[in-house]
């Protein structure tokens, strides 16, 4: 459903992402772990379309993104393509980034209003349904800032899942979040990832979530991949050396 054909992508001498190919399929949750500048959040950000790779081809669904020619020549897809894959991926990050002048409610039906152009009625019933899925039921005329870190972080997952994404990308979403907040927002991820099918890209440290919820995971170390598996086998018996001293850094 996502595939990554030898792409590559380099800022300077520092080669980020070098001849990498992978592919995630239809209702697949991927974790990508490795250690911190090995090149995770950067193919997030090529889904998103933020970032363009030096070479190599990128689809989803089976429609390029960016698309490598005969003669090497890099190709992005026209801007109403992109528009139209790009309109079935979502990413929540690790700042929230909700909109500060909004209550929640509204959060979570702009896009779906503004961008997708669905009726505003349709919309809100959709969004208190996501709320309540995500334990804010209560809290839909609140203001971002009124609300904790951990609340605000499932706001934002509410508002990712309102546009009805095929991908939702999640790029260190605890990270910022005391303990006990990221465990409320993993607790929501592991709900969504049972009860939905969306196919799922995820970049965390929080391992036992991985664990839990990933189908696979995927270990970077220097632009590559370097183990490919199944969690209970990635997290028990690591083959690569550079994984088990990763593993123990982070466990
Ligand atoms: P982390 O866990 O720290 O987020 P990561 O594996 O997600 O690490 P990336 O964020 O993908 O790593 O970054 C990979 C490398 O690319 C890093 O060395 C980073 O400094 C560099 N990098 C990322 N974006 C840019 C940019 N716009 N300009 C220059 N270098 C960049």
């Amino acid at each position: 459903f996502i595939k990554f054909a030898e792409v590559s992508k380099r800022f300077g001498s520092n080669v980020v992402l070098d001849d990498l190919s992978f592919s995630v399929g239809a209702g697949e949750r991927v974790t990508l772990i490795g250690p911190s500048g090995s090149g995770k959040t950067t193919i997030l950000r090529m889904l998103m379309t933020l970032l363009r790779p030096d070479s190599g081809t990128i689809s989803v669904n089976g429609e390029y993104l960016f698309h490598e020619e005969r003669g090497g020549q890099l190709v992005t897809a026209s801007e109403s393509h992109i528009r139209r894959v790009r309109s079935k991926i979502t990413m929540v990050f690790q700042q929230f980034n909700l909109f500060p002048n909004m209550r929640v409610l509204r959060n979570v039906t702009e896009a779906p209003v503004h961008v997708l152009g669905k009726p505003k009625d349709e919309a809100a019933e959709r969004a208190k349904e996501l709320l309540a899925l995500v334990g804010l039921g209560e809290k839909l005329d609140a203001y971002p800032s009124q609300l904790s870190g951990g609340q605000q972080q499932r706001v934002a997952i509410a508002r990712a899942l309102a546009v009805d994404p095929d991908v939702l990308l999640l790029d260190e979403v605890t990270s910022a979040l005391d303990p006990e907040l990221a465990a409320e927002v993993l607790d929501v991820l592991r709900d969504i990832a049972k009860t939905t099918d969306v196919t799922m890209l995820l970049v965390t440290h929080a391992m036992k979530f991985a664990r839990d919820v990933s189908h696979r995971v995927l270990m970077f170390n220097q632009g590559k991949i370097i183990e490919d598996r199944p969690p209970e086998e990635m997290f028990n018996e690591p083959r690569h050396e550079r994984t088990q001293s990763f593993l123990r850094s982070v466990i």
